[in-house]
């Protein structure tokens, strides 16, 4: 992550760029020794080829005021200090009085109670869980999942009489991001680097979070990263420099309103032409019918078995949808919506084959209809730069997520006894 923010920072603090240097010491042979060798080398391969002297084999012995002295009496000269070895359990465990191991996790059975106390249980990043017959399990979030539901199991069966489970850990990989824009991941025997292990990353993130906040939780997840990735710090701006957040949404106010305009007066023609009271023209071999001379089979097939069956319904709801669109658009209000039908509409009338596709006598004239639809996909979610959307949709979501009262209420019963 440091690679990234280097750039910007040497400009922010006015330090010339080629006076910052940064050196990663490692006291094995290797970073990462969970991961195979092809990964870890991989890994270091990145940071390498992106400025970092990574340094392996060389212990850290002593840091003082910006300096660090290795095992071999080598001083380095550093202003900036990160020490991110040793991780131990909360002091909470530490000072629980309960057995514990060298990284203060508590020492438990294959059940998951303390040394201590049968009827104590510890699980997650504070239980010293056996696993592999000499190890233990890694503080990870799979472990903490399995050693939770193993524990409640035990208590449950302890209270009704039943027998005790065993921990039977199943964990399926390793994920491991390096800065933003890369990562590397051993997940249910597969090797993955780069995009597609910083997809199946954030694959598992949102599994998870589904799990525990349902919708709820994946939809502020996606809306968290879908912001990061077009913030400057995104992966597609890195790759292309010129993609950024403010721009993009600002133009677009135009494309919307002028794309909402032609929505809103197609719905219009169709109320004065009699749409919405005559069902004279969704049927066959109507001079309004949506069959084109390039309609796709299927399309013809559709529109014959259920839209020309109930013509006047099918007006009225093309009708009203356009309308619907215009003023969607037009306001920024629910655009996202808006954007889809028209999306939907656009890929309608190409299936409706109104228009050849492309024009064989002029090599490169595509249908008008694909301006249209590409113009519409690029306006999803682009309510909130001058539009309604900015202000309704916070409103809506915390009408829809709050809390609900009497859970609060439930929750205070509890804290008071
Ligand atoms: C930067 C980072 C990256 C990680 N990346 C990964 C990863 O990619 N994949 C992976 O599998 N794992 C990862 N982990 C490890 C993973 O987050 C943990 O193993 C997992 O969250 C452990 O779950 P837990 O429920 O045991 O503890 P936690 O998730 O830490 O939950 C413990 C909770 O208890 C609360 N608490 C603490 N003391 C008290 C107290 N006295 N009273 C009440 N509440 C208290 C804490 O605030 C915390 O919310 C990462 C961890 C870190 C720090």
């Amino acid at each position: 992550e440091l690679i990234e923010w280097l750039d910007e920072y040497s400009k922010e603090y006015n330090i010339p760029r080629n006076e910052i240097e940064i050196y990663n010491f490692e006291g094995l042979d290797q970073i990462l020794p969970n991961l195979s060798d092809e990964l870890v080398e991989k890994a270091m391969n990145y940071m390498r080829d992106n400025g970092v002297n990574v340094k392996t084999g060389e212990f850290v012995n002593k840091i003082e005021k910006n300096k660090i002295i290795l095992n071999d009496g080598m001083e380095v000269n550093a202003g900036t200090i990160i020490w991110t070895c040793g991780v131990e359990a909360a002091d909470f465990a530490a000072n629980s009085g309960l057995a514990t191991d060298r990284a203060n996790r508590i020492k438990v059975n294959k059940y998951l109670q303390t040394e201590d106390y049968a009827n104590v249980y510890a699980i997650g990043d504070n239980a010293a869980a056996p696993w592999n017959d000499d190890q233990i399990l890694p503080a990870l979030v799979e472990s903490a999942q399995q050693t939770g539901e193993c524990a409640a199991a035990n208590i449950v069966a302890e209270i009704k009489g039943g027998s005790k489970e065993e921990l039977d850990p199943d964990l399926h990989g390793v994920m491991v991001s390096v800065g933003s824009s890369y990562a590397v991941a051993e997940v249910m025997g597969l090797s993955l680097t780069g995009i597609p292990a910083m997809f199946m990353k954030h694959s598992v993130n949102m599994f998870y979070r589904f799990e525990i906040g349902g919708i709820k939780e994946t939809y502020s997840l996606i809306t968290e990263y879908m912001k990061e990735q077009a913030s400057h710090k995104g992966l597609l701006p890195q790759l292309f420099g010129f993609v950024s957040e403010t721009s993009r949404s600002l133009w677009l106010v135009l494309l919307r309103i002028f794309v909402g305009i032609m929505w809103l007066y197609e719905g219009y023609t169709k109320v004065r032409d009699g749409w919405l009271t005559s069902a004279d023209y969704l049927v066959s071999g109507a001079s309004a019918s949506p069959i084109g001379d390039y309609a796709v089979g299927w399309y013809i097939w559709l529109n014959e078995a259920i839209i020309f069956k109930f013509p006047l319904f099918f007006q009225i709801v093309v009708t009203l949808s356009m309308i619907g669109i215009g003023i969607s658009l037009i306001f920024g209000l629910f655009a996202t919506l808006g954007a889809l039908g028209s999306v939907g509409f656009s890929i309608n009338f190409l299936l409706a084959g109104q228009y050849a596709h492309w024009s064989s006598d002029y090599p490169g004239h595509f249908s008008p209809l694909f301006w249209f639809l590409f113009a519409s996909i690029t306006l999803i979610g682009s309510g909130r730069s001058f539009g309604l959307d900015y202000y309704v949709l916070p409103w809506l979501k915390n009408k829809i997520w709050s809390r609900p009262k009497n859970k609060d209420q439930d929750l205070q019963k509890v804290v008071k006894k």
